[in-house]
């Protein structure tokens, strides 16, 4: 048979096209509910969902799918790079949604959805023996799909790689057990120190001058309200509806100044990398973030590298005061500043500061990594987690609604995704050295406010290429380097040691 391949490439694109309307559709109507939906409408809502992501899923795993892929991959040599990356991509979809029967992932999707609800309750009521019979069958059907996918070196590899591709044991291992070490001392020497004044930002916050204020950074990091909006949700998140459609959302505590604003600039970080792609992309799975950990190196960096500065806050502390005047009038930069990046450990991840949140990562790791090899059993969590509190932060929960329980990830058996938030703050750091060596006056450019011309930087080196890198490439064409935590460590360390006179 003679194939004619300048009809088949853009069938091929037309037919992805499809599959990314309905994940378009899907992502609206998924931020609808958590935004705007009245409660009633739930059951309807996930129905439509689940309609549409069953086409989409059964597109990808077609005959028709199978039939392009053969024909394309014949002729991977000859093929633009972007098709040659839709076609690489498409594959490892195809081949690991073809590997699991699909009576076995029809009933992982209905227990992982009723494990959702037990683990809400059991949260709430501190009570872990009522979700361990869940988190038992959640880990053993894991297990069973691992082997269904098959796997290199360690079974958790597999895991990994749904959210970092190519992210392996073997260097989580490595990176983190230096971190761990330095991360310890840090904290050691700072636990020394007298504690630092938080209350400050325990004073009444009046919501809609946060959401104000949050407008008002967005703009100035270059985030294109054309393009976006920002509303108000329990959980924060960013979205990506579609070309010029990247949503954020954030959640504003009248009492506690941080949430609101480090939580829109975060989710901010993640839009401006979706809003960076470049057009080329677009219509495309490869529109989108190349991996978990490079997207949350992008909302890291923002929050953290630059919203945490001092740099940042010499350039908009004038500003804020003038939004709250009779909160921080009479608090000095200085005294703001150290509030904003105090260090305490702390039962909770999504509470943690910039030293201690990577060891909450590294003890869900091990976990993970224990339940996945079968060295670890579910009965046996919550001890191994005080355990490990004990050693690593010198306090321990408790409860285990503080302790083993307080995550959602488990319930939806979302392994391998955890050391996405440790490795986005990794890569962050690495792209931060870049940029300083690119843009040597970086803080001089923060102080000033010239935040776009960060933006400008990241979107020429990071956002531009979308899915279309990989993790690693994308790391080695901006660095140089491969995965390396001492840029973070580094970072770490000047900063804390200053603030705390260490
Ligand atoms: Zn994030």
């Amino acid at each position: 048979m003679c194939v004619n391949y300048e009809e088949l490439i853009p069938q091929f694109r037309s037919y992805l096209k499809k599959m990314t309307d309905y994940h378009s559709a899907i992502a609206l109507l998924e931020w609808d509910a958590r935004t705007h939906m009245p409660k009633k409408g739930i059951r309807g809502r996930s129905q439509a969902i689940a309609t549409l992501s069953g086409e989409a899923f059964r597109m990808s795993v077609s005959d028709q799918m199978a039939s392009f892929l053969d024909q394309l991959e014949s002729q991977q040599g000859s093929l633009d790079q972007v098709t040659a990356r839709l076609v690489e991509e498409s594959k490892k979809t195809y081949e690991r949604s073809r590997k699991i029967p699909p009576d076995r992932y029809e009933a992982f999707v209905a227990l992982t959805s009723e494990a959702e609800s037990v683990w809400e309750v059991a949260r709430g009521e501190n009570d872990f023996a009522t979700f361990a019979p869940y988190l038992e069958k959640i880990v053993d059907m894991t297990r069973e799909f691992v082997d269904y996918w098959g796997y290199e070196g360690h079974p958790y590899n597999t895991l990994l790689d749904q959210y970092e591709v190519g992210m392996t044991v073997s260097v989580l291992d490595d990176i983190f057990s230096g971190l761990r070490t330095e991360t310890v001392m840090l904290l050691n020497k700072i636990e020394k120190k007298p504690l630092v004044n938080t209350g400050i930002l325990e004073r009444y916050y009046d919501p809609e001058k946060q959401k104000a204020f949050s407008e008002f950074i967005l703009r100035e990091m270059g985030y294109d309200f054309e393009a976006g909006r920002l509303d108000e949700t329990a959980h924060p998140f960013a979205t990506g509806i579609a070309d010029g459609d990247v949503r954020i959302t954030t959640h504003y505590y009248p009492n506690f100044f941080n949430a609101a604003i480090f939580g829109s600039i975060h989710e901010g970080g993640h839009a401006l990398y979706e809003q960076g792609i470049s057009y080329e992309l677009i219509d495309t799975p490869l529109h989108s973030g190349t991996s978990m950990g490079i997207h949350e190196s992008q909302s890291r960096f923002w929050e953290n590298m630059i919203a945490r500065s001092y740099e940042f806050w010499q350039c908009y502390y004038g500003d804020l005061q003038k939004y709250f005047p009779e909160s921080l009038g009479d608090v000095s930069l200085d005294q703001f500043y150290a509030a904003i990046n105090v260090v305490r450990p702390s039962l909770i991840r999504i509470e943690a500061d910039e030293v201690t949140y990577n060891l909450h990562i590294m003890l869900r790791y091990e976990i993970e990594k224990g339940l996945i090899g079968g060295d670890l059993a579910v009965k046996d969590l919550p001890e191994i987690w005080r355990e490990n509190m004990r050693e690593n932060f010198g306090i321990v929960s408790p409860t285990d609604s503080d302790g083993v329980l307080q995550d959602v990830h488990w319930s939806g058996g979302m392994f391998g995704y955890f050391p996405s938030y440790a490795l986005g703050n990794i890569y962050a750091a690495q792209f931060a050295q870049a940029l300083e060596r690119d843009l040597p006056d970086l803080k001089d450019r923060v102080q000033h406010g010239r935040l776009p011309e960060i933006r400008q930087w990241l979107g020429q080196n990071i956002h531009q290429y979308g899915a279309l890198l990989k993790p690693a490439e994308i790391l080695k064409q901006v660095t140089g380097e491969t995965i390396d935590a001492k840029p973070l460590v580094s970072y770490l360390n000047q900063k804390f040691s200053t603030l705390y006179h260490l």
